[in-house]
C-alpha cells in the first residue's frame, strides 16, 4: 500500500514522507527540511484502504478563503455541480453562526475593500454580512509620530460611499459557510487535517488503457490522493491549498517559498469609546503602526504592532495601563499632533489645486478616546511568505496559504478573495471548454492573473513596513514629505485609495 506516514524525530520535528509516484516534483525551500519525499513507481495492482468516489475538488483549508472558493464555485452555473470536499477541522465548520448582536465584537475582524464587498455581493454572502456586526467606514487618516506629516482620505475623493467595511472574521467565514448551506452545492465537509497527498505522473503506468475505475485513474495521474489525519482517504482531479501560511499541501507538493519574519508581533483587541468612531485611523510609531478600527455602536478594533518583547508587556500589563498605552499611542503620545505648515512644504504641492480632492482642506483630527478594553488582547507574530509558484499539475494554492503579507493596510484576506474569485472564474473557463480542471495549462492562467498583483501589494507593505521600521532624522523628512504628497496631489490621492480599494492599478498617476 502506498501511504505516507508520520514519525516524531529525536529534536522534535515530524518526518512526513510524501508519496509522489512521480519523479517530476521537486525539493521545496527551507520550511520544506521537514519533509521526507519518498518517491514511488505507481503499481496496476496497489491495493487501497478506502474505496471512495472521486471529487472533482478537494479544498483543503476551510477559512475565509477556501469557503470563498467553495461559495463562488457554489454559485457559478458551470460549476455549482461539481463535487467537492472540503477538510478542515475547525468545530466552526459543523456550526450554524450564531453572534449575538449585543456581544461585544470579536478581536479578530478584517478590513474589507469595495472591492471584496462586490465579490462577496456576487456570490451571495453579503446579506447575511449584513445580518450581523458591520461597519462602513468613509473616511482615513494616517499620520506620523514625528508630527511631521499626516494624510487624510475620504471615500468622495474618488465618488464612493465608502472606504471599506470593517467585519469580524467568524462573521465573514459563518456567512460564506451559511451561504453555501442554501445552495444544492455537492459538498462534503471531512473534519481531519490533511496528512499526506500524492499524484502518479501519467508516464509511470502501463496498460491500463482506457480503465476508468479509481485506482485505475489515480495510476494513469488522472487523479491526487489525500489521506488524511482521521486514517481516512479521498480522491479528487484538483487539489486547492487554502490551508493558510504553513500550508501542508504547499510543503508536500513541493512548493517553495521566499520570506522572512519581521521581528515584529501584532496585539489585538476590542476597545470602546464614549462616542461612535466613523473613521480608520493609523498612526506609525517607531515599533510599528497602531491601527483603530470602526466597528459599529461605540467599538473600534485595535491592531498594534510592536517588538515580542512590548507585544508581551503589552498583552499582560493591567486593563487599566493597556487603555492609558493606547490613548498615549494614538494621541499625545512619542511626539507631537503633526501641522499642515509644519514642512512649509504645502506649496510644494500647490500646482494640482485646480484639482483639488475634499479631503485635502481636511485638518487633522485627534481620534476618539478609549474608555475601555472590550474583549481579550490577542498576539499575532508577523511574517511575509510567497510561494514561487501557485499552480502545478492537479495542485493550486490560494490565500495565505500562496501569500501572507504585514496586516498594517488589512489586504491579507482581500487578496484571497481575489485569488478565490480568480481560480472559480478559471476552472469555469476550463469546463465551458472541456479541459481537465486539473491541468497545469488552465491552472497556471490563474497564477498568471494573481501573482503580479499580489507580489506587487506584496512589495508595497514590505517597503511600508521597513520605511517606518527606522527612526532617522533625514529619513523621518522624506516619509513626511510623502504623506504630505499624498494628502496634496489628488490625482495619486485617488490612485492610493483606488489601489487600497482593490482595483488592479498601481498607486501611480492616473
Ligand atoms: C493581526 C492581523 C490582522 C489582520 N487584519 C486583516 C485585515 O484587516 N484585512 C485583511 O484583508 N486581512 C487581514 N489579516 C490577514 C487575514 O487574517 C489572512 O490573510 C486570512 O485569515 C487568510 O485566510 P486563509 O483562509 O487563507 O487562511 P487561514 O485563515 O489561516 O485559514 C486556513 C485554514 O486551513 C486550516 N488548515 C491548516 N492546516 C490544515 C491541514 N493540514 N488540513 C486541513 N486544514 C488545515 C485551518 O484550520 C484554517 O481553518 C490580518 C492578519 C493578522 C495576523
Amino acid at each position: 500500500m502506498n501511504r505516507g506516514i508520520a514519525r516524531k524525530l529525536p529534536d522534535g520535528w515530524i518526518l512526513w514522507q510524501r508519496n509522489l509516484c512521480s519523479g517530476a516534483a521537486s525539493r521545496s525551500s527551507s520550511a520544506v527540511s521537514t519533509t521526507q519525499l519518498n518517491i514511488h513507481e505507481c503499481k496496476e495492482n496497489q491495493s487501497f484502504t478506502t474505496n471512495v468516489h472521486p471529487y472533482d475538488i478537494a479544498i483543503v483549508g476551510g477559512g475565509m478563503v477556501g469557503m470563498s472558493l467553495a461559495c463562488s464555485l457554489a454559485t457559478k452555473l458551470l460549476t455549482k455541480h461539481l463535487s467537492v470536499a472540503i477538510i478542515d477541522s475547525n468545530p466552526a465548520l459543523g456550526h450554524k453562526l450564531s453572534i449575538k448582536n449585543e456581544d461585544p465584537p470579536d478581536p479578530r475582524v478584517s478590513t474589507v475593500t469595495p472591492t471584496s464587498i462586490s465579490f462577496l455581493k456576487d456570490v451571495g454572502a453579503w446579506q447575511y454580512v449584513q445580518q450581523h456586526r458591520y461597519a462602513y467606514f468613509d473616511k482615513m487618516q494616517v499620520w506620523d509620530y514625528t508630527g511631521l506629516g499626516y494624510t487624510k482620505y475620504d471615500a468622495r475623493d474618488v465618488n464612493k460611499e465608502n472606504l471599506g467595511c470593517v467585519v469580524e472574521n467568524k462573521v465573514l467565514h459563518g456567512s460564506l459557510l451559511a451561504r453555501i448551506e442554501d445552495t444544492d452545492f455537492q459538498k462534503t465537509i471531512y473534519h481531519s487535517r490533511l496528512a499526506s497527498m500524492s499524484l502518479c505522473s501519467s508516464s509511470s503506468s502501463s496498460g491500463l488503457g482506457k480503465a476508468s475505475s479509481m485506482e485505475a485513474m489515480y495510476a494513469r495521474g488522472d487523479l491526487a490522493k489525500l489521506e488524511l489525519s482521521d486514517g481516512s482517504s479521498l480522491y479528487a482531479k484538483l487539489v486547492v491549498g487554502a490551508d493558510g501560511s504553513k500550508s501542508q499541501v504547499r510543503e508536500l507538493a513541493g512548493f517553495k517559498t521566499t520570506g522572512w519574519n519581521y521581528s515584529q508581533n501584532a496585539v489585538i483587541c476590542t476597545v470602546e469609546h464614549l462616542v461612535e468612531n466613523r473613521c480608520a485611523w493609523q498612526r506609525f510609531l517607531p515599533s510599528g503602526p497602531i491601527a483603530l478600527l470602526p466597528m459599529g455602536d461605540r467599538f473600534s478594533n485595535i491592531v498594534w504592532t510592536m517588538s515580542p518583547k512590548e507585544s508581551s508587556d503589552h498583552k499582560t500589563m493591567n486593563e487599566d495601563d493597556f487603555v492609558k498605552a493606547v490613548n498615549h499611542a494614538l494621541d499625545y503620545g512619542y511626539g507631537p499632533h503633526p501641522k499642515p505648515s509644519v514642512l512649509d512644504i504645502a506649496d510644494l504641492f500647490s500646482w494640482p489645486r485646480r484639482n483639488v480632492t475634499l479631503s485635502t482642506n481636511q485638518s487633522f483630527e485627534i481620534p476618539p478616546k478609549v474608555v475601555k478594553l472590550a474583549s481579550s488582547r490577542m498576539v499575532f507574530p508577523l511574517s511575509l511568505k510567497h510561494a514561487n509558484h501557485y499552480a502545478s499539475k492537479r495542485t493550486v494554492l490560494i490565500g495565505d496559504a500562496a501569500h501572507s503579507v504585514h496586516p498594517l493596510a488589512g489586504q491579507g484576506v482581500n487578496l484571497g478573495f481575489g485569488d478565490a474569485s480568480s481560480l472559480s472564474k478559471i476552472i469555469a473557463e476550463g469546463i465551458a471548454i472541456g479541459t481537465d480542471i486539473g491541468e497545469i495549462s488552465l491552472l497556471k492562467k490563474y497564477e498568471a492573473e494573481r501573482k503580479p498583483s499580489n507580489v506587487s501589494m506584496m512589495a508595497i507593505l514590505d517597503g511600508f513596513q521597513k520605511a517606518y521600521s527606522v527612526d532617522f532624522g533625514p529619513l523621518n523628512i522624506v516619509r513626511a514629505a510623502a504623506l504630505h504628497a499624498a494628502h496634496h496631489i489628488p490625482p495619486l490621492k485617488r490612485s492610493i485609495i483606488q489601489y487600497a480599494s482593490g482595483e488592479q492599478r498601481l498607486p501611480l498617476f492616473s
